[in-house]
């Protein structure tokens, strides 16, 4: 069968299919709903009003509140245009390596503390699922942060591990599944083991290198298999962490080029950025279905 490739969207089709705010708001509310808009708080779908204004939402006479599509997601409150929304998002998920503020404010002719506050609720949108990895599961951390461009080629990927004023980042992939990664403080063997089990599937093989956090993990259940990487033991047949070593290469560049100033405080949302990109196929699905996902699964996720 011939490989299906991705529709992409060109920025220019894209705006064209919502030419006007009001069009925005009903791809929000349709994405959120469907047909018909129930009460986010009550739930109730029968004494729904319309107002007036398209953009306030509408009124539940149940519970006697208003409510609009973006209510209890990370968009709430916002006084963003929708449109401006969308193309913010499009910008997010069609740049390999994320977007700036700078860039966005300029993109959208918005303030820079408004792109940088849209980019954040983007990034909270795109926090992780809670379905558990499962089958071959790499696990293995990175360290962000300091100068990389003077290392040579080969220590980048594993530099610094332990290294004082880094940020720590715990990652798991599943081999030709997702990724999920998470801020961590360091890669002690607690750390480590509650992270495989709240995210790895019991029984499923484990792939780590030989740091003793990850050692003993095959008394959780799991069978451990370790790559020695100080005897350059790269690639030990099915024992390797290479799909997670690619995630941390494209979360270096991606830091060190585009986000230079990233705060510690907010690092798990730029993480969460990387991983939504990365499960969502920057190539393999279509630029409208990775939106969908990324709009479909706001609800809920409205703390910053
Ligand atoms: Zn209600």
């Amino acid at each position: 069968m011939p490989k299906r490739h991705a529709k992409t969207i060109s920025l220019f089709d894209f705006m064209q299919q919502y030419p006007a705010e009001q069009d925005a708001i009903g791809y929000f509310e349709k994405t959120r709903w469907g047909d018909e808009p129930f009460c986010t708080k009550c739930g109730c779908a029968g004494r729904i009003t319309p107002q007036k204004n398209y953009k306030k939402g509408y009124w539940c006479g149940d519970c006697r509140s208003y409510f609009n599509a973006f209510t209890n997601t990370p968009l709430e409150h916002s006084r963003v245009d929708a449109r401006k929304w969308m193309f913010a998002a499009y910008l997010l998920m069609t740049a390999r390596k994320g977007i700036s503020a700078m860039q966005l404010s300029k993109e959208l002719d918005v303030s820079y503390p408004t792109a940088w506050y849209m980019l954040h609720r983007l990034r909270v949108a795109c926090g992780s699922d809670q379905e558990a990895l499962s089958g071959d599961v790499e696990i293995d951390a990175g360290y962000l942060g300091g100068k990389e461009s003077n290392k040579h080629a080969n220590k980048k990927l594993k530099a610094g591990r332990g290294t004082v004023g880094k940020q720590p980042v715990l990652g798991m992939r599943q081999r030709k599944g997702k990724v999920k990664a998470m801020v961590v403080k360091g890669e002690d063997k607690k750390t480590v083991y509650n992270a495989i089990h709240a995210h790895v599937e019991t029984r499923s093989p484990i792939y780590a290198d030989d740091h003793k956090g990850y050692r003993g993990t095959g008394e959780l259940f799991y069978h451990h298999e370790s790559v020695n990487h100080s005897t350059r033991e790269h690639v030990n047949g099915m024992a390797h962490t290479n799909g997670i070593e690619s995630v941390w290469a494209l979360l270096k560049r991606g830091f060190n080029g585009i986000y230079h100033n990233w705060s510690r405080k907010h690092c798990q949302k730029y993480v969460n950025e990387f991983t939504f990109r990365l499960n969502e196929g920057n190539c393999s699905r279509d630029t409208q279905d990775r939106l969908d996902s990324l709009f479909g699964a706001m609800p809920g996720k409205n703390h910053l």
